[in-house]
């Protein structure tokens, strides 16, 4: 049976997920792009998944350099989301040529890590599966940035139907099934 990719898009919108900026260096310089196809995949060892399509300018330059930083974004972040997936402008900005004019640091092992960001993950691809038109960059976690203090007070910045979206006021419950570990 054939499934209509523009339905397909749209059901998977309704998977709600976060926004993260993936970065890398190129020539010693650094790009991002901005994803929601990321998962946890192992937690002994610590493994994560990005999704990229092959198409995607950055795509060239995690194979060549086989490192990449997974930036989880803030719900104050929307126009670093925005910016790193390639929107346009406004005359005085910094595009994504210029990093979006982010402010950021260098975690332990050299990558960069946006400054705000409510989590990074600096990775080293294992494996690189292709997947239809995307590859899945298996990185195992080498280095942790929990944001500081500040990050603990921070939502999320959500992508849902594909628009973004934030929590007004969490509604915590706790989970009864077995959690992971
Ligand atoms: C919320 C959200 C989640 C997303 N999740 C994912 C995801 O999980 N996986 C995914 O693959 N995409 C994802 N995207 C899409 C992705 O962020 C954008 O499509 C992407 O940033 C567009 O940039 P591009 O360079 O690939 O394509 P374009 O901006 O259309 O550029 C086209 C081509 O121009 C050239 N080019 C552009 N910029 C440069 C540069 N700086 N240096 C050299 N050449 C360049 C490259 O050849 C590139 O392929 C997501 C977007 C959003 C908004």
């Amino acid at each position: 049976m054939d499934v209509d990719g523009d339905r397909f898009r749209q059901l998977m919108g309704r998977f709600v997920t976060g926004v993260s900026v993936v970065t890398t260096l190129d020539d010693g310089r650094p790009q991002g792009i901005t994803v929601n196809a990321l998962s946890p995949v192992s937690l002994q060892p610590p493994l994560v998944m990005v999704a990229l399509d092959r198409r995607r300018f950055i795509h060239p330059m995690v194979r060549e350099l086989g490192r990449y930083a997974v930036n989880v974004l803030g719900e104050g972040q929307q126009g670093l989301s925005d910016c790193f997936a390639h929107a346009a402008v406004k005359p005085g900005e910094l595009g994504r040529e210029d990093f979006c004019g982010a402010a950021w640091h260098e975690g332990p092992t050299g990558l960069p890590i946006l400054d705000g960001a409510i989590a990074g993950l600096e990775c080293t691809v294992t494996e690189t599966y292709p997947a239809g038109d995307h590859d899945l960059f298996i990185g195992r976690v080498d280095a942790l940035d929990d944001g500081g203090p500040a990050a603990e007070e921070i939502g999320p910045l959500l992508y849902f139907r594909r628009r973004y979206l934030r929590i007004e006021q969490a509604a915590h419950a706790d989970v009864e099934g077995k959690p992971e570990a």
